[in-house]
């Protein structure tokens, strides 16, 4: 049990969270973007991150200020949180990040823990080891005995108040991560970054890096607040949240405007050719694409000054489209339909579909914490047919009580009949008895011109209530379902064409 995180809402494996960070004597609810500030380059100024963006938390590095002589001693005198003017929870990273770019640093673990806490950090970081992905077994289970030792030296370190990350490593092999996520579970550390993303996110391997979390959530307490590491675009938001992330950080959102580049909720645009701001923020509502390409500093060669420079106006617009993503992406697990969001950012990028696809492989994993009853399920996609409440719907069908001669129709037809009960069929659902029609997910909103995934997901479900109920006489009435579709329905069940029967509709 982690008693400084509290889960309030599930939607699919996403959660409304509240994570309590002692030191800095605040709590953050999470999903939470954690923009990543450079102590050298503040390119919008921390105060502001709070006041306008509602940024809770934001992450620095603290490898950074320590091997900087002209900020190390003012951040040590000062402290972090004067030094950056932010009254927020502050994260800190050590270095594991520049000792996967440039395969060294001089600096251990006790040395930065012990460091991150001088400097006032909120949540410190160990040396861990990201392994980048497709590396050979050898070398990930190597680097991941150092990372465990990392973890033990952060947990015999004084750390007093201070939160400590635990960051999940293996590469893109899933039992090691999975196995990883088990040893930083038994940890006595905090939150838990699942890291080496970058590589992944930036060549838009979706689907692994949903692979990634599920199998280091598969080895993680259910309830451990879990971080994606160097993750921000806004388009992969709610994928990520979905498949069960509860932290975000951002440095896109000022590495891309350093490059002219514009996030959507769909991907990357370039300011040098766009003609209209699709977006509502301050910035894009005051100025077109044209004028900032007018402003100085839209050079590329960003100065740090970064006064009123097109590049700080774009790395304003990246932030507010971020966080007004995760906003929706919060009211969308209040409302139940995160997985209908995911579904409306999966059709932006064809590797945001197989980020989708790749999470619904796993939908009996997230069926455990998704909701019983939420506002109406919409099917918006074939991949629809594939979500955890299908395969609930399912489950619950083999503990209904069943007749001995069962009609099964899709029509609504009232009919004189000679069967002991009438049940309804409804793509991708299945079967049900009319008296539950009502409850959810069988108040489904489903378009009237169905596909082959909703009439063959409906014809399994038949086919699990005739496995469940061997000695029930079923028989099947469909509106022209394909052969596709009749093919998974047992052949024990009678199935008769409405259309040829004139009794459709
Ligand atoms: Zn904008």
């Amino acid at each position: 049990m982690r008693d400084h995180f509290e889960i309030r809402d599930h939607d699919a494996a996403g959660r409304i969270g509240r994570l309590e960070v002692p030191r800095a004597g605040v709590t953050v609810e999470t999903p939470a973007l954690l923009p990543v500030v450079n102590p050298n380059v503040l390119t919008i100024a921390p105060s502001r991150l709070r006041e306008e963006f509602g940024a809770e938390m934001l992450i620095t590095n603290s490898y950074i200020i320590r091997s900087t002589d002209r900020i190390r001693d003012r951040v040590l005198a000062e402290g972090l949180h004067d030094f950056l003017e932010f009254d927020g929870a502050i994260m800190t990273d050590s270095g594991s990040f520049q000792l996967a770019e440039y395969g060294d640093i001089d600096v251990t673990t006790e040395e930065i823990v012990e460091f991150q806490r001088e400097i006032g950090s909120d949540v410190a970081t160990p040396v861990d080891v990201p392994t980048p992905p497709d590396v050979d077994r050898e070398r990930a289970e190597r680097e991941l005995e150092t990372t465990q030792r990392a973890l033990a030296d952060a947990e015999a370190a004084e750390t007093g108040e201070m939160l400590v990350n635990a960051p999940v490593q293996g590469s893109t092999f899933p039992d090691l991560r999975e196995e990883a996520g088990r040893h930083a579970t038994e940890t006595d550390l905090d939150v838990f970054p699942v890291g080496a993303m970058v590589p992944l996110l930036n060549s838009y391997r979706y689907a692994e890096v949903v692979e990634a979390v599920r199998a280091a959530k598969r080895g993680l307490d259910p309830d451990a607040p879990v971080h994606l590491f160097g993750a921000g675009h806004p388009m992969m938001l709610a994928l990520a949240v979905a498949a069960g992330c509860d932290l975000f950080d951002s440095a896109a959102y000022a590495l891309m405007a350093r490059d002219g580049r514009y996030l959507t909720v769909s991907g990357t645009e370039h300011l040098e050719e766009m003609e209209y701001f699709p977006c509502s923020c301050p910035v894009c509502a005051e100025h077109t694409p044209a004028e900032l390409r007018e402003m100085e500093g839209s050079d590329g060669e960003g100065d740090g000054g970064a006064d009123a420079s097109a590049e700080r106006l774009l790395a304003e617009h990246n932030l507010h489209v971020t966080f007004e993503e995760l906003r929706r992406v919060k009211a969308a697990i209040r409302s139940g339909n995160l997985l209908e969001l995911v579904d409306r950012r999966a059709r932006g990028h064809p590797a945001m579909l197989d980020g989708y696809r790749a999470l619904l492989d796993h939908a009996d994993e997230l069926e455990r914490t998704d909701p019983v009853s939420k506002d109406a399920f919409f099917y918006t996609s074939h991949e629809s047919a594939r979500r955890p409440e299908i395969r609930r719907h399912r489950d619950r069908l083999a503990r209904l009580e069943v007749p001995d001669r069962l009609l099964l129709t899709e029509s609504n037809a009232p009919s004189t009949h000679d069967y002991d009960a009438v049940w309804r069929v409804k793509p991708p659902l299945g079967p049900f008895p009319r008296a539950l029609s009502e409850t959810y997910p069988l108040t489904a909103e489903v378009p009237e011109r169905l596909d082959e995934a909703a009439r063959v997901a409906a014809a399994e479900g038949v086919a699990a209530l005739a496995s469940a109920n061997p000695d029930t006489e079923i028989t099947l009435g469909h509106d022209g379902w394909s052969e596709a579709a009749l093919d998974a329905v047992p052949d024990r069940v009678e199935t008769e064409d409405l259309r040829t029967l004139g009794r459709s509709g």
